[in-house]
């Protein structure tokens, strides 16, 4: 029985049993795994506070050949959004932690199962090291679903518009929903719109570093634009993967 040790982000857990929980988490070098925490809820020793959601840690496992899940031995967080929270307001804090467990499911829903992907692992360390040192809640949000549309090659281009060939995106677009383009103010009949400041926000969050992104102060209405349109490519993306994911199901032999 193979044992491992890795830096990990872990996802999420639920409950088995009276004492264990399943835990999934995203390792650097073997990709996503599930693992069950024996008498999780109890065991302090070996777990701690390392099981909350986004919390970036060594974790310690073992492979059992015949099983899915792996068996999870111990979790030593080195950073944790509950640590985040302290010092802010309570509204603040749940935020922070809402916020971490909204990052985590995109994660969930964008990493492989046991397949390594090692830009995505190191953008969600990242962005949960920017998030718990105390960066902004929102900007970072808006630049990790950027940064995750992007690294799967859907995210819209930002500086030519494709329906008249200008290269002036940055003076606000809209987002075609049809085709998943951004056209010009001026092209664009209707849609869904992003401002100067959300477009500026989009091209620098390109050159930009997590910490960088999480610290810069952003009009409040540039972001609600940018969360809109990104929630609906999110949404687009991840309907078209979820069908693909259920046809390969019923294609499997046996099912
Ligand atoms: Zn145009």
């Amino acid at each position: 029985m193979p044992a491992h040790t890795a830096d990990a982000l872990i996802l999420r857990t639920y409950r088995y049993g009276e004492a264990d929980r399943i835990v999934v988490f995203l390792t650097e070098d073997r990709g996503k795994k599930r693992g069950i925490a024996k008498n999780a809820t109890k065991s302090r020793r070996r777990f701690g506070a390392g099981l909350e959601s986004l919390t970036r840690g060594r974790v310690s496992y073992v492979e059992r050949e015949t099983r899915d899940l792996v068996h999870l031995e111990r979790v030593e967080p080195s950073v944790s959004p509950l640590g985040a929270t302290a010092g802010r307001t309570d509204g603040a804090g749940a935020h922070v932690l809402g916020q971490a467990a909204y990052f985590a499911e995109l994660l969930d829903e964008w990493a492989p199962e046991n397949a390594a992907n090692e830009r995505l692992f190191r953008l969600g360390a990242a962005v949960a090291d920017a998030l718990c040192s105390g960066g902004s809640a929102d900007s970072l949000g808006r630049y990790f679903e950027y940064w995750l549309l992007r690294l799967e090659g859907v995210y819209p281009a930002l500086e030519v518009c494709p329906s008249c060939g200008e290269a002036r995106l940055g003076a606000g677009a809209a987002l075609s929903v049809a085709d998943r383009l951004f056209i010009c103010s001026e092209c664009a009949h209707g849609g869904m719109a992003l401002g100067p400041g959300a477009m500026a926000f989009l091209t620098q969050a390109g050159r930009r570093t997590p910490a960088q992104a999480g610290a810069t102060r952003v009009d409040r209405g540039a972001l609600r634009e940018l969360e809109a349109v990104h929630h609906r490519l999110i949404a687009m993306h991840l309907e078209k993967e979820l069908r693909s994911a259920r046809v390969v199901r019923e294609l499997r032999p046996g099912s």
